[in-house]
C-alpha cells in the first residue's frame, strides 16, 4: 500500500540529509508517494512567512511528515518554524530514542534510552517581554503586590507556562511508550526543587501517572544530577519524560552519547499528526559541502515507516544502517573524526547513502 507523505526539505544541511533519506527509504521497499513542502527564511519573500499555509495545510491534509531541519534567527527575527510546526498541530510528544550502533565514534557502549519531551508547553511557548514592554511594568506590580521579590527595572521576561494537562498526557505517554517497547523504568526529570510551583506540578502528576502503571518502575531526578548521572552511566537510564526546555538540553546531551548529532533520530507526535525529524538543526557550518551525516535523519525516517505500519522496511532500514556503520569502511566525517581523531578517509553524504542502499536485504 502507498502513503503519502509530506516532505520539507528545510534549509541548511536539510536539502543533503533529506535526498539521501529519500533515496534509502525509495530503495526500503516502502511505497511512499512525496508530497515535497517548503518552510524556511526563503520563504519570506515569496509568501511573507517562514512557514508557507499551503506547507500547514498539507500536513494537516496528510497527516504524516518529514522534515529537514530549518534555521531560526538567535535573539532577533522569526520565531521557530520547528516550534510553530510543533503547536499548530498540538504534536506534544517529541520521542527521541538515543541507541549505540556499531561504529559510532562514541566512547560509550550499550546506551539504550528514549527522551519523551514535551513539545508545547514551558519556556518554548514563545510568551516573552522585551525590557521595555508595557506588559513588564504590570507583571512587575503583580509580582510585588504577591508580595514576592521584585526583579529588576530594565529586566526582559518570558513566561514557563507547565499545566497539569499538558504534564499529564506527556508523562501517560512515555509510561504507554514503555509499556508498549518492553521497557523497564520511567524517569521524570525537572527542577523541582527550585521551581516549585512548575516544575512542582510536573514532578506530582508525574508520580500520580506512574502510579497507574505499577509494571513499570518510577524515579525522578533533578535535571543537573541526570545530566551528570547520563554522562558516567547512561546505561542506568531507559524512559526519561522531561518538560520541554530541559528535554532540548538532553537530547543533545544524549545524542552526545551516541556519536554525536548526526546520529539521533525523532519523532514529534500528536493526536492526529506526526512530524519526523532529526534532533540536530541546520548545521551551517558544513551545509553545501557533502559533509553532513544523514543516519539521525534516515532513522527518524524507520520511525516513520513503523509509524505507517510498515514495520519490515523499518527494521531494513536500521539494518542497512547499523551494518554500514559496523563495516566502517563508509562513514562520514562526524563518525570518522571521533573514531580516529582525523576525518581521513570519510565518504559524503551521498556516498553514505549508496552504501546504506547497497546493505538493504
Ligand atoms: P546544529 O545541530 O545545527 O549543529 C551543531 C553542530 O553539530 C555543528 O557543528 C554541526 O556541524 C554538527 N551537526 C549537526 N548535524 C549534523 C549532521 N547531520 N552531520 C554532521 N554534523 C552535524 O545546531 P546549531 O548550530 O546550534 O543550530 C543551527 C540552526 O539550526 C539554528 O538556526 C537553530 O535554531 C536550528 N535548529 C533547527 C532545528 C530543527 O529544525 N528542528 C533543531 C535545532 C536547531
Amino acid at each position: 500500500m502507498a502513503h503519502d507523505v509530506v516532505l520539507i526539505p528545510g534549509d541548511g544541511i536539510g536539502p543533503e540529509i533529506t535526498t539521501a533519506m529519500r533515496r534509502v527509504v525509495d530503495a526500503s521497499g516502502a511505497q511512499i508517494v512525496w508530497h515535497v513542502a517548503e518552510a524556511g527564511a526563503a520563504q519570506i519573500e515569496r509568501v511573507g512567512t517562514p512557514l508557507p499555509p499551503e506547507t500547514l495545510e498539507l500536513v494537516r491534509e496528510l497527516g504524516v511528515a518529514i522534515k529537514g531541519p530549518v534555521t531560526t534567527p538567535v535573539g532577533t527575527g522569526f520565531r521557530s518554524v520547528n516550534v510553530a510546526l510543533r503547536q499548530a498541530f498540538d504534536l506534544y510528544a517529541c520521542v527521541r530514542p538515543c541507541r549505540s550502533l556499531p561504529g559510532d565514534g562514541s566512547r560509550f557502549r550499550d546506551v539504550d534510552l528514549v527522551i519523551v519531551r514535551e513539545n508545547t508547553e514551558d519556556l518554548y511557548a514563545g510568551i516573552e517581554f522585551a525590557p521595555d514592554a508595557p506588559e513588564v511594568a504590570e507583571l512587575a506590580r503583580l509580582v510585588e503586590a504577591s508580595g514576592q521579590r521584585p526583579f529588576r527595572a530594565g529586566s526582559a521576561i518570558s513566561v514557563k507556562p507547565i499545566s497539569e494537562e499538558g504534564s499529564r498526557r506527556i508523562v501517560t505517554y512515555a509510561f504507554e511508550y514503555a509499556r508498549a517497547h518492553g521497557r523497564r523504568k520511567v524517569t521524570a526529570v525537572h527542577k523541582a526543587n527550585i521551581m516549585k510551583a512548575t516544575d512542582g506540578l510536573f514532578l506530582r502528576v508525574a508520580r500520580e501517572v506512574a502510579a497507574l502503571y505499577p509494571d513499570i518502575a518510577f524515579e525522578d531526578k533533578i535535571v543537573d544530577a541526570c545530566c551528570m548521572g547520563l554522562v558516567q552511566d547512561p546505561t542506568r537510564f531507559d524512559v526519561l519524560v522531561l518538560p520541554n526546555l530541559y528535554g532540548d538540553i538532553v537530547s543533545d546531551l544524549c545524542a552526545g552519547l551516541v556519536g554525536g548529532l548526526g546520529m539521533a533520530p525523532g519523532a514529534n507526535i500528536g493526536a492526529d499528526c506526526a512530524v519526523f525529524e532529526a534532533t540536530h538543526g541546520s548545521a551551517p557550518d558544513i551545509a553545501g559541502r557533502d559533509l553532513a551525516n544523514p543516519t539521525a535523519e534516515i532513522l527518524s525516517a524507520a520511525m516513520m515507516l513503523d509509524h505507517l505500519g510498515e514495520t519490515e522496511a523499518a527494521a531494513r532500514v536500521r539494518a542497512a544502517v547499523t551494518a554500514t556503520l559496523a563495516e566502517g569502511t563508509s562513514v562520514t566525517a562526524d563518525v570518522r573524526l571521533a573514531q580516529t581523531g582525523s576525518a581521513e578517509g570519510a565518504v559524503g553524504t551521498a556516498a553514505f547513502a549508496n552504501a546504506v542502499i547497497t546493505h538493504l536485504a
